[in-house]
């Protein structure tokens, strides 16, 4: 379903949004808002939401070890900080223990634990949307992982906008090298980085009630693959 642009899953997605609008949640669950992105396209992690310990041994056991687990809730905008994250967890043991750990750490009304496939690379972006009182949706594109902070090399379009200028903005970051091959990895398969972008614009597009949508990171593994592996998106 990579970079496949699906129009008609608008409707039924609104429907999702508005149910968080009306419990009263300023933000979708990172399950929530991967459903979202990856209905309009967006490569995101392999994952299943369990409810109980045991259905999270059996989710591992289908998506395949090394996994990540998390605690799932639209109150957990900043999940590490609140110890809800574990990633490359090994086998049962560890997984049992990390879904202990999570659970007892969080005081948030979970919706699950989530099991996700562990994404592998060493090349991370930022995805994002604003919206500017003067142009409306702004998608962003900037360099993710431990240096985005310091480098903040950013580029925004505003929405919507075509494959070609997405294509613009991969070529407007100061660090756009690494969407090329890079020490040994592959260049990024920038024909779905660009349909990604269009995406993020045209779910704000479709739905006025999202604020603020952050994918981040995104990882780019080593055969120039890029998926989703968290994502926020802000209601209001
Ligand atoms: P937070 O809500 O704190 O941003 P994330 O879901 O982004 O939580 O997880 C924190 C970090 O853990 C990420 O920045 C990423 O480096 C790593 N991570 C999270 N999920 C995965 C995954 N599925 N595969 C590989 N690394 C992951
Ligand atoms: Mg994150």
């Amino acid at each position: 379903m990579a970079g496949a642009f699906r129009p008609e899953y608008a409707l039924m997605m609104n429907k999702l949004v508005h149910a968080a609008m009306e419990k009263g949640e300023k933000a979708l669950s990172e399950y929530t808002a991967k459903q979202l992105l990856a209905a309009y396209g967006v490569p995101v992690t392999r994952e299943i939401l369990a409810r109980e310990k045991d259905q999270a041994v059996e989710a591992a056991g289908n998506i395949g070890y090394p996994v990540v687990l998390k605690a799932c809730s639209p109150e957990l905008m900043h999940k590490s900080e609140s110890g809800a994250v574990v990633v490359g967890i090994e086998n049962t043991e560890a997984l049992m223990a990390a879904y202990d750990r999570v659970v007892s750490a969080t005081s948030a009304p979970l919706e699950g634990i989530l099991i996700q496939e562990m994404v592998h690379g060493r090349r991370e972006l930022v995805v994002g949307l604003n919206r500017d009182p003067q142009f409306g949706p702004c998608v962003m594109l900037g360099l993710g992982g431990v240096l985005t902070e310091a480098i903040k090399d950013i580029v925004f379009r505003v929405a919507p906008f075509n494959q070609n200028e997405a294509l613009d903005m991969m070529d407007e970051l100061r660090s756009k090298a690494i969407l090329d091959s890079f020490r040994g990895e592959a260049a990024v398969d920038r024909t779905i980085l660009g349909k990604t972008l269009q995406a993020v614009g045209q779910v704000a597009l479709d739905h006025d009630a999202i604020a603020e949508i952050d994918i981040n990171p995104i990882i780019i593994d080593a055969r120039g693959n890029i998926k989703a592996v968290d994502a926020l998106v802000v209601l209001g």
